[in-house]
């Protein structure tokens, strides 16, 4: 058999045709719209409910009440997006880009501050109260 035909064939293809590769890093990756990489969170709008924790199939979440601490251990997470659905304040998003390669286990933890205490309402006027009392 002659393969030499082919095998020019194929090499004025490649010769004349783009690159299959990119040139990584000075073309950066362009990933595609509904790539799952990594989630993120929104502690302003975190309610610490903790659904997100038993939603999570891969038990990569953990809520802290007493802490206020949100916790998620990013080589555990498998991207499968439940926490994001599950979530009744919107506060997880998740995000093309991918966490990078490391070599111990990596847990990112984020902190909710402290909210300020709540207004104490003023007492009422004696009028007033007298007023509500003749009115009952
Ligand atoms: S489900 Fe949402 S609001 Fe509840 S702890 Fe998780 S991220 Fe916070
Ligand atoms: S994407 Fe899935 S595996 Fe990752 S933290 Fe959310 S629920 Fe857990």
């Amino acid at each position: 058999m002659n393969f030499m035909p082919s095998f020019t064939k194929t090499a004025l293809k490649n010769l004349f045709s783009q690159p299959a590769t990119r040139m990584y890093p000075q073309v950066p990756r362009e990933y595609p719209e509904r790539t799952r990489g990594h989630i993120e969170i929104d502690m302003s709008t975190c309610i610490l409910c903790g659904i997100c924790s038993r939603k999570c199939p891969a038990d990569a979440i953990k809520v802290d009440r007493t802490g206020r601490t949100w916790s998620i251990e990013r080589f555990g997470c498998i991207q499968c997006n439940s926490c994001v659905e599950s979530c009744p304040k919107k506060s997880l998003s998740m995000h093309q880009t991918y966490t990078e390669p490391a070599g111990v286990k990596r847990v990112d933890t984020f902190q909710k501050p402290e909210e300020p205490p709540k207004p104490v309402e003023p007492p009422k006027a004696p009028a007033e109260q007298k007023g509500t009392e003749s009115n009952a």
